[in-house]
């Protein structure tokens, strides 16, 4: 599959993925502009049509009267917004918040706490604008403790989520959870009000079709597959024209190749995230493992995220794969297989109907960004959400639009604008994230012994 670290761009040969999302929306996409036809000069190009690229071209045409031009390697929401977890929260990287207090103190934590905050009213009125049928889902979102260890640390994250954020985050004893979250790793529960789940492929096809009627072009099956920076200007060159644009938003994300351009490479780490999704549940099942149909996800290092969908299957997803080489392995499905199976018994035997994944992009401090590059030609890029973009890279996608219409983003989280650092050893970084997934096992298991 696609591999962000070892090929230039996703071409025609990668397969669309085995996703439940272009089973129940089907494979008949919004209209688009084809690809690019001969040469042409545009203000503004982007690169990548996913929610950030999406999102960016509809804000610039509609709030600031830009019409843009999007390049897609293959078809719209390709990458990962067309094939995620479908869970919209108030959430962007993978920092915890007492984390976050410590290093950048409670000022930034809470304007950092406000943008995520925004990023999902952003998607709440995206979708009624848009008039956009992507099946939202009530809000609700549980952390849920996996095992009895983790419901200490659940009541101190209450607290901060109360005091220092002043959010009405609430803890949920074990009991507290029966007829909510049922199975053998059910020890209590952080639960989060706001954020719901939705069909992704759908809010993705409802921001493309809104950007087209503002006014933008969406070229599909348009690589860009060399980068020139001539003078003032960048010729992006596809298979059939190039564009040469005076400003370009680059929205690549996990899906970044090392070759798009230097001042990119290394920013982030491509991670590979797979989920599954079953046959439908019979009744019985539904009792002893999910009866609601809220978002959930878990206290491990190597954390499972999971929903029942609106038709009774079980969508589980998780982390494992390193490379695009290894992906396909089976052992890889078989795994979340396991650990589904694992916390909800009632679930062993049922088939397993769709499996793929594909690439979050992490960031050194895993943290997103969005921001200008030094030195480039008037480029723009936003990304960085490791594995928590639904609602923040629509976000995002916004604020990239107010940088290249040429106005600031003002934002107290100011960690958000500045250029993440690169990943030294680049070429061992997938030897470091093979090494960090066995330690976060290892601490994974210590705990399982702990708790008994
Ligand atoms: C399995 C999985 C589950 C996830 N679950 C959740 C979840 O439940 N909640 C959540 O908040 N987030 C989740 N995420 C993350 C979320 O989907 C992403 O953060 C978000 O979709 C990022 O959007 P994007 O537009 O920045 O990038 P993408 O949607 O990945 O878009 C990047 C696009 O760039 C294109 N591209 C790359 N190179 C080129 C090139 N050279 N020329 C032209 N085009 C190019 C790609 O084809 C791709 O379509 C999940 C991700 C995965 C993979």
């Amino acid at each position: 599959m696609y591999d962000p670290l070892v090929h230039p761009f996703p071409d025609k040969s990668q397969p669309d993925p085995d996703s439940y999302w272009l089973k129940v929306s089907g494979a008949a996409a919004p209209d688009d502009d084809g690809p690019v036809a001969g040469d042409a000069e545009v203000d503004v190009a982007i690169i990548g049509g996913g929610y950030t690229g999406l999102s960016a071209a509809l804000a610039l045409a509609r709030d600031h009267g830009i019409k843009a031009t999007v390049l897609e390697a293959r078809s719209s929401a390709w990458g990962c917004s067309g094939r995620n977890g479908s869970f919209a929260r108030i959430s962007g990287g993978r920092v915890p918040w007492s984390q976050l207090v410590k290093t950048y103190g409670p000022d930034v934590a809470r304007a950092y706490f406000q943008e995520l905050r925004q990023g999902l009213d952003t998607v709440r009125a995206l979708i009624a604008d848009g008039g956009i049928a992507c099946d939202k889902q009530p809000d609700g979102v549980y952390k849920v403790a996996t095992f009895g260890t983790h419901a200490d640390a659940l009541r101190r994250e209450e607290a901060l989520y109360n005091g220092v954020l002043g959010y009405p985050a609430r803890y949920i004893g074990a009991s507290g959870l029966r007829g909510i979250h049922e199975g053998s790793e059910s020890h209590g529960a952080l639960y989060l009000p706001d954020g719901f789940s939705l069909n992704p492929l759908e809010l993705a096809r409802g921001l493309h079709r809104m950007a087209r009627d503002h006014g933008a072009r969406i070229h599909t099956n348009s690589p860009v597959t060399r980068w020139i920076s001539d003078g003032g200007a960048n010729r992006l060159v596809t298979p059939t024209g190039t564009i040469r644009a005076r400003r370009v938003i680059v929205a690549t994300n996990g899906y970044t190749s090392s070759r798009l351009h230097p001042s990119l490479a290394a920013r982030v780490l491509p991670v590979h995230s797979q989920i599954i999704v079953t046959a439908p549940m019979s009744a019985a099942q539904v009792e002893a493992s999910l009866p609601s149909g809220k978002c959930m996800f878990d206290t491990r290092e190597l954390l499972f995220y999971y929903r029942r969908l609106p038709d009774n299957r079980m969508l589980f997803g998780g982390r494992s794969a390193i490379s695009g080489n290894d992906a396909a392995a089976p052992r890889h499905r078989q795994y979340l297989y396991d650990a589904m199976v694992r916390k909800f018994p009632a679930l062993a035997g049922i088939d397993v109907e769709h499996w793929w994944g594909g690439w979050v992009a992490v960031s050194r401090n895993s943290l997103p960004y969005c921001y200008r590059v030094p030195g480039a030609n008037d480029v723009f890029t936003a990304g960085g959400y490791a594995g928590s973009g639904v609602s923040f890279s629509i976000h995002l996608g916004t604020k990239l639009a107010m940088l290249a219409a040429g106005r600031p983003f003002e934002t107290s989280a100011t960690f958000l604008t500045r250029e993440p650092e690169r990943y030294p050893f680049a070429s061992f970084i997938r030897l470091g994230q093979w090494m960090a997934y066995r330690w976060l096992h290892a601490k994974d298991a210590r705990e399982a012994r702990r708790a008994g």
